[in-house]
């Protein structure tokens, strides 16, 4: 039975998976491809490894992070305030007045929201200023320290603020975690387009912990998988936006399945790129070069590095407003993307195979 594309989204999207707390998506994740796998297992770090048995020893890693961007609670006041560190790469100066949820050591969700102040009492020097992340804090309506005790907030309580998932209209998502919940969608349509068939190569999928604090779960992954190629599926920045020049802008919403050259931990093989490019030309893939960008890396750099080197590329969705509350992406773009890492899937042996 497929699976309807826009509540698995939903469903990812909206599941619980700060970096390090990847456990509630994670479970998820496993119901979801269940019915599509040979073996399931997760590793130490909390990695899920899926594979799915191919005709053959050749064995292709593809990649998807679990972890999403967070804070974590590190104080709570006399007053029933909580204070906070980020998790992961936010810019901070989006914080205040953003809805959170906390997650309890218990599993219990408390909603709040980051504190600001109204513009009526701001000093007029305050107006232009960012907030120090330290100067912020959530409220959850506790009124003292053993009040926010009894709802089961502690100290190393992980919060993400974020939006529902929404159909803007059709095709067009809004959501809180599409970088990389987006990436494991690909994924399980991946294994739902290869049910029934015979893969030439061996697939083990990897959703990955802790992308978001330095690729740490691809890491360890790949040397399990010890994989001849590999592809990390990703949701990338798209910056077409109002005054921002092309160089800055990495990807476009509208211009398909975006592969890569260059990022910052890993300079794509030229032979990846190609390999890449001549898969989406023959299937009549809509894609795009991503501009070479600088500011941010995925687990493709930890994958290409491991043991004697993985011949690894990645291809992303073009996404609106990563990193954010809340970010932006059209369904078309995520359905090249299927297809182009569906076809990596089904004809990467033969690529690959001198
Ligand atoms: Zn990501």
């Amino acid at each position: 039975m497929a699976v309807d594309t826009v509540r698995l989204l939903q469903t990812l999207s909206d599941a619980f998976g700060v970096t390090g707390f990847e456990d509630e998506v994670r479970e998820a994740l496993r119901a979801l491809v269940e019915p599509y796998a040979d073996e399931i297992r997760t590793d130490v770090l909390g990695n899920l490894l899926v594979t799915r048995r191919g005709g053959s020893g050749f064995t292709v890693m593809l990649d998807a992070h679990l972890d999403e961007i967070g804070l974590i609670i590190n104080h709570v006041d006399e007053k029933g305030f909580l204070h906070f560190a980020t998790l992961g790469g936010w810019d901070t100066r989006i914080l205040p007045a953003e809805a959170v949820t906390v997650r309890t050591r218990e599993g219990g969700k408390v909603r709040g929201v980051i504190g600001s102040l109204p513009p009526h009492i701001l000093k007029s020097e305050e107006r232009d200023k960012p907030i120090p992340v330290d100067s912020l804090f959530i409220d959850v309506g506790a009124s003292s320290a053993e009040h926010a005790a009894g709802l089961g907030i502690r100290v190393g309580d992980p919060v993400v603020p974020g939006h529902p998932f929404e159909v803007v209209r059709e095709g067009w998502l809004l959501g809180k975690a599409f970088d990389d919940r987006a990436g494991c969608a690909v994924l399980v349509k991946v294994l739902e387009e290869l049910a029934g068939t015979t893969p030439e190569a061996t697939l083990v999928m990897n959703f990955a912990v802790s992308e978001e604090t330095g690729l740490r779960g691809a890491r360890t992954a790949a040397f399990q998988i010890d994989p001849q190629v590999a592809l990390a599926v990703e949701a990338t920045v798209a910056a077409d936006l109002p005054g921002v020049a092309p160089p800055r802008q990495p990807t476009g919403v509208g211009k398909g399945a975006a592969i890569t050259i260059a990022d910052a931990p890993s300079i794509v093989s030229q032979r990846m790129v190609r390999a890449l490019e001549t898969l989406a030309q023959r299937h009549e893939i809509r894609h795009q070069l991503k501009v070479p960008f600088f500011g941010g890396g995925t687990d493709a750099g930890a994958i290409q590095t491991s043991r004697a080197g993985v011949l690894a590329g990645i291809v992303s969705i073009p996404v609106r407003y990563i990193h954010s509350p809340v970010s932006l992406m059209w369904l078309d773009d995520f359905d090249q993307v299927v297809r182009l890492v569906t076809a990596f899937a089904r004809e990467a042996k033969t690529l690959f195979t001198p």
